[in-house]
């Protein structure tokens, strides 16, 4: 499923064609919206956001598209009247002079009013929005001690949307691998220098995967693996989908665990408990 940084640069390729330009043609496929097609032709798309993984296609008569995409739905831009090659299904059309903005096979997609997007049930719960610039770390470290979420294991944490909106499945293993975070620790349990670790190393992660279009590892070591012939899946990550290959800090395998019903990819060196029980004996465990 698309995280934070791809529907971002999703929302930012459709502003290009959209925003500040007069929609002259709509097509809804769901009867339940094809209602709204009048309404919004001859409208103009002011914005086009993203909150964590929905999108919000604001228009200037107080009309918000909503669409969150799930595992299959996709936007392509194209010229006019020129459409991709794809055999999925087409949900929505939005066509101006020049440019058109085609939704296929998402099903979650509604028409909303700004009060309705107050009261939006997904909407309503996320958390702040990963790639928001105004977010700063204190701010994630903040969230991180909340009594809502400081008793909680920081593996489980980091898929909730209400936590923080935009991460997913890679980022999670990405962004506690960076921080030196082991997934079964919980924020209150650790001392303040990790959980600033972890709160900079979640802004830092998510806004290098969107400035870099999906690759978290330094633009350095990228830059080597490529010159080695690997292809795209295989220079992007630091442990995801790298299971039982070696770590690039201390060669130790890479181990998949489920976390929350999804893979989570970590180093058992680089990542140990930091809240161990405070015992006299045994001393502190290492899994090699
Ligand atoms: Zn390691």
């Amino acid at each position: 499923m698309p995280e934070g940084p791809e529907i971002r640069r999703a929302a930012d390729r459709i502003s290009k064609v959209l925003v500040d330009r007069a929609i002259v043609d709509v097509y809804f496929s769901f009867p339940r919206l094809s209602k709204y097609a009048h309404r919004l032709k001859g409208s103009m798309v002011t914005a086009v956001d993203s909150r964590g993984k929905a999108m919000l296609t604001r228009f200037n008569n107080g009309l918000t598209l909503y669409n969150h995409n799930q595992l299959y739905g996709v936007w392509y831009t194209v010229p006019r009247d020129r459409l991709p090659k794809t055999a999925r299904s087409l949900r929505v059309a939005l066509h101006t002079a020049a440019h058109s903005a085609l939704l296929y096979s998402a099903s979650d997609i509604d028409l909303l009013t700004d009060q309705q997007i107050t009261e939006h049930p997904f909407l309503s719960r996320l958390g702040p929005d990963i790639l928001d610039q105004k977010i700063a770390a204190s701010d994630v470290v903040d969230r991180l001690n909340d009594v809502r979420f400081r008793g909680r294991t920081i593996g489980a944490l980091y898929l909730d949307q209400s936590f923080i909106a935009g991460v997913g499945n890679y980022l999670r293993s990405e962004i506690l691998y960076t921080a030196g975070a082991y997934h079964l620790d919980k924020p209150k349990a650790l001392d303040k220098t990790i959980v600033t670790r972890i709160a900079r190393a979640t802004l830092h992660v998510s806004r290098r995967s969107f400035r870099t279009r999906g690759v978290t590892l330094t633009q350095k070591l990228a830059s080597s693996l490529r010159s080695r012939g690997l292809p795209y899946q295989q220079r992007r990550f630091w442990v995801y989908k790298r299971a039982g290959l070696p770590c690039y800090a201390c060669r130790t395998s890479i181990v998949r665990a489920s976390v929350t019903g999804r893979a989570l990819f970590f180093c058992p060196t680089c990542q140990v408990a930091k809240a161990e029980p405070r015992t006299n004996d045994p001393p502190v465990r290492r899994i090699n």
